[in-house]
């Protein structure tokens, strides 16, 4: 069988006021889960998810059984809602490593939803084990982002993968190659945003003891800024039973990277990758910004310039009638005036001096102004016009 130590703590950190983390550490099962959701819905969804995942993995703890444990954490936190509807919307993330069945002994197995992780320390150094499901980290998994751009990006908190989503998705899951002394952390994201890869490293690993470890790692994550739930286990493996075939280790994320050096994982990733991330990024995020940016403005010219082509009313001659027109006399630009109403009032049944003013157009701010106007011109012709022999 294999075997570990471990030591966990959890910590609300110096702004939430409750803790919707939850964790669950049994000799052969670590989990941590982050959960979210007003009105401590978050704190539900977590410890709902825990318990459920456990116990069907506690019955059969099997590779192929994770993800139905993630789906019955997913129906369970649905359900919970639909009975509460104050709880509705809330989710949670879900991290587990646990020993599992495997050929004729145990394997470490993991499971990953949501932007809860799982790093394996081997000699100092540092693995990353779970893809986080953010936007930034997917992002920076299409090239389009670089890890340093993702670590401040404002999309790196918008999960893609949760538990809780009315359409259920799988979580990613896998194989450890693990040997003795080597150890694993796992932690909510109030740890992984405060304190970088390398202080994990540094803080996580031997010759520090396994609670010392955690200690300090929760201690690092409070000095620098402790914003959200802090959630820490570290495992160090102390027996292994089985080799994990070759094949697997090809499946597993465990070799799709290498260790990074402790003293400084981020400068692992040569400076030619960078830039050839930092292009498409450029072509696409920034470039797509600006354009959108830039294609604003100019709708907003086009409908200001719109706007005051169209904004004025006046009045005039049409077929001897007088006419309402829309528009600015004489046109704006490429805004030609165009006639909003023609009146039954003849153009040559008006008082000589509005005649002339009608010549000139009579500009009006409205239609009914405009209407209101003819009137009272014809109005004023008929009132000074002599009666009609009969
Ligand atoms: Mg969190």
């Amino acid at each position: 069988m294999t075997t570990w130590r471990a030591a966990s703590a959890t910590n609300v950190g110096l702004v939430r006021e409750a803790n919707e983390d939850a964790l669950l550490v049994t000799p052969t099962m670590a989990i941590v889960a982050d959960g979210m959701g007003g009105h401590a819905a978050g704190e539900v969804a977590s410890e709902l998810a825990v318990s459920v995942f456990a116990r069907l993995l506690v019955e059969q703890p099997s590779l192929a059984r994770l993800n139905e444990g993630l789906l019955e954490a997913n129906a369970a936190i649905l359900a919970d809602a639909q009975a509460h509807p104050d709880r509705t919307g809330m989710g949670t993330t879900l991290t587990a490593v646990m020993g599992v069945e495997y050929d004729t002994g145990t394997a470490l197995a993991w499971v990953n939803i949501g932007d809860s992780r799982l790093y394996q320390l081997r000699d100092g150094a540092i693995k990353q084990i779970t893809d986080d499901h953010s936007v930034a980290e997917e992002w920076v998994r299409q090239g389009r982002l670089s890890k340093e751009e993702a670590a401040v990006h404002p999309r790196r908190h918008q999960l893609t993968r949760v538990l809780g989503m009315e359409e259920a998705k799988d979580g990613d899951t896998g194989l450890l190659s693990v040997q003795v002394g080597d150890r694993l952390l796992l932690c909510s994201d109030g740890l992984s945003n405060e304190v970088s890869d390398a202080e994990l490293a540094e803080l996580a690993s031997a010759p520090h003891g396994l609670e010392q470890a955690v200690d300090a790692l929760v201690a690092r994550a409070l000095a620098n800024g402790g914003h959200d739930n802090i959630t820490v286990v570290v495992l160090e493996v102390e027996s292994v039973s089985i080799e994990v075939p070759e094949q697997f280790r090809a499946e597993a994320p465990l070799s799709r990277a290498s260790f990074a050096p402790a003293s400084g994982p981020s400068q692992a990733a040569p400076v030619v990758r960078r830039s050839q991330r930092r292009r498409p990024w450029w072509m696409t995020w920034r470039s797509g910004a600006f354009l959108a940016t830039l294609g604003g403005l100019v709708a907003g010219v086009f409908m200001v310039l719109s706007w005051y082509a169209h904004s004025a009313f006046y009045l005039a001659d049409y077929q001897g009638s007088v006419t309402v027109y829309q528009g600015q006399p004489h046109g704006f630009l490429w805004y030609e005036p165009k006639v909003a109403l023609q009146t039954v009032f003849k153009s040559s049944e008006l008082l000589p001096g509005d005649a002339t003013r009608l010549k000139n157009y009579i500009s009006e701010p409205s239609l009914a102004a405009a209407i209101r106007h003819a009137s009272n011109m014809h109005t004023s012709w008929v009132v000074s016009s002599p009666t009609p022999a009969q």
